[in-house]
């Protein structure tokens, strides 16, 4: 996951970006000084009962990266290799998105070092409610509103928010977002990152002058985005899923996988290896496939200088956060490859839990049809302000993406005397 070096180091390669288009964009000093460091972050240590008895202590972390727009806003991921530079980056990266959809808010991201692959769902919860003990100070509606991220889901939210709540004394739905539906969650959450991909990969596609519905995809990651993925690109486009693959390894069958099949055997097994109907290959083989459409739906610094030349699709859906390193960027460019960049093509999530968090301060919720509408119509927005912006000034699609969002926050600070 995150590297040491600057290559791979995430929150180095969030700066570069920064400073790209600080360049772009002809930022001062000052400017650039504060967009390249986090606001205020807390790094905070808890002991957690386990269940044979013992206690062990936990290490978390919260980056409210800027808030010139808005209180900040970001997911809390559980992972066991997770470090205060990935949540930097990651905070970073919530703050160019929230603002390239246009939302009143700024960045933040949390992290807790966990594996919850190893963890009883007693522990799971002890540690969620124990994080929100130690960070429940510097978070609220108004000021920070976290979210479920990589290992973290709904049942873990409302951990939280019930821990939040009795930490204030009365309810506070407000204060976390991707909430269980009955407990102020928000109709169409659940797959909100995946439908918002696809939103921008059907615009994508018009551009490019691609049919999807004739089209082949490949999937590198089969969580909560990427299993959505699936199953919407083939009802929404009928796209034929060639292959998918998961952190064990990638199975492939040309005639297509069926989403409701790998669904269920990787419930079965925890992994989508051997699945039914399907031959098994590595992950790298999957990257190198001659498909359409590659969907990046993992973790950071999947395509590399290492791997980039092996990439064959037309368009490249960045799902994850960070998939792609700036020396990939440039060769993906290079090849004429159109990249749907990570905090355009994911902020189907956050924009969603701007929904939830309207509907809980309203206590009036919409239904599942509006919420689909309303993404849809803010998704495609950001698509053609982006990609208009990278054929004007013949710049990537990323460097574009970062113009609009780096701007907006710009514009914002400037208004409130920052800088
Ligand atoms: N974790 C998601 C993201 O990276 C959603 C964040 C949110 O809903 O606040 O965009």
């Amino acid at each position: 996951m995150a590297g040491t070096d600057n290559h791979s180091n995430p929150f180095k390669i969030a700066q570069k970006q920064i400073n790209d288009c600080a360049d772009v964009l002809k930022l001062g000093q000052s400017t650039r000084e504060v967009l390249l460091r986090p606001m205020r972050e807390f790094h905070v240590n808890f002991p957690v009962r386990m269940d044979d008895g013992t206690t062990k202590l936990f290490q978390g972390f919260r980056v409210q990266y800027n808030d010139a727009k808005g209180p900040t806003k970001g997911g809390i991921r559980f992972h066991p290799e997770e470090t205060v530079d990935t949540v930097r980056a990651l905070a970073a990266w919530m703050t160019w998105k929230c603002a390239l959809l246009d939302l009143p808010l700024g960045g933040a991201k949390g992290g807790v070092i966990c594996n919850p692959k190893e963890l009883s769902q007693f522990e799971l919860e002890r540690i969620s409610r124990s994080y929100i003990k130690a960070v429940g100070a510097f978070i609220g509606p108004d000021k920070d509103i976290p979210a479920p991220d990589v290992y973290t889901n709904p049942q873990i939210m409302a951990w939280m928010v019930d821990e939040y709540s009795s930490i204030i004394g009365k309810n506070q739905f407000g204060v976390i977002t991707g909430k269980p539906l009955s407990l102020g969650g928000s109709p169409g959450r659940g797959d909100a990152t995946a439908r918002g991909g696809m939103y921008t990969l059907r615009e994508a596609a018009r551009r490019v002058g691609l049919d999807l519905s004739k089209a082949t995809m490949a999937i590198q990651g089969y969580g909560n985005a990427g299993s959505y993925a699936a199953s919407l690109a083939q009802s929404m486009f009928g796209i034929k899923v060639v292959a998918v693959c998961d952190s064990k390894g990638a199975v492939t069958c040309e005639n297509g996988i069926c989403a409701d099949t790998v669904d269920a055997h990787k419930r079965k097994t925890s992994s989508v290896l051997n699945c039914e109907g399907t031959r098994n290959m590595t992950n790298d083989e999957l990257l190198a496939l001659d498909v359409d459409v590659l969907v990046l739906a993992a973790l950071e610094n999947t395509i590399t200088e290492r791997n980039v030349d092996k990439v064959k699709a037309k368009i490249l859906v960045e799902l994850a956060n960070g998939p792609t390193t700036p020396d990939a960027d440039e060769v993906l460019y290079r090849k004429g490859i159109h990249v749907i960049p990570d905090f355009l093509c994911n902020a189907g999530g956050v924009t969603v839990s701007y929904f939830e968090m309207v509907q809980n301060a309203y206590m009036y919720y919409w239904d599942e049809a509006e919420v689909h509408e309303k993404l849809d119509k803010r998704m495609t927005k950001a698509y053609h302000e982006v990609v208009e912006l990278s054929e004007k000034y013949k710049i990537n699609m990323r460097k574009a993406a970062y113009a609009v969002a780096v701007a907006r926050v710009v514009e914002a600070m400037k208004l409130r005397g920052w800088v």
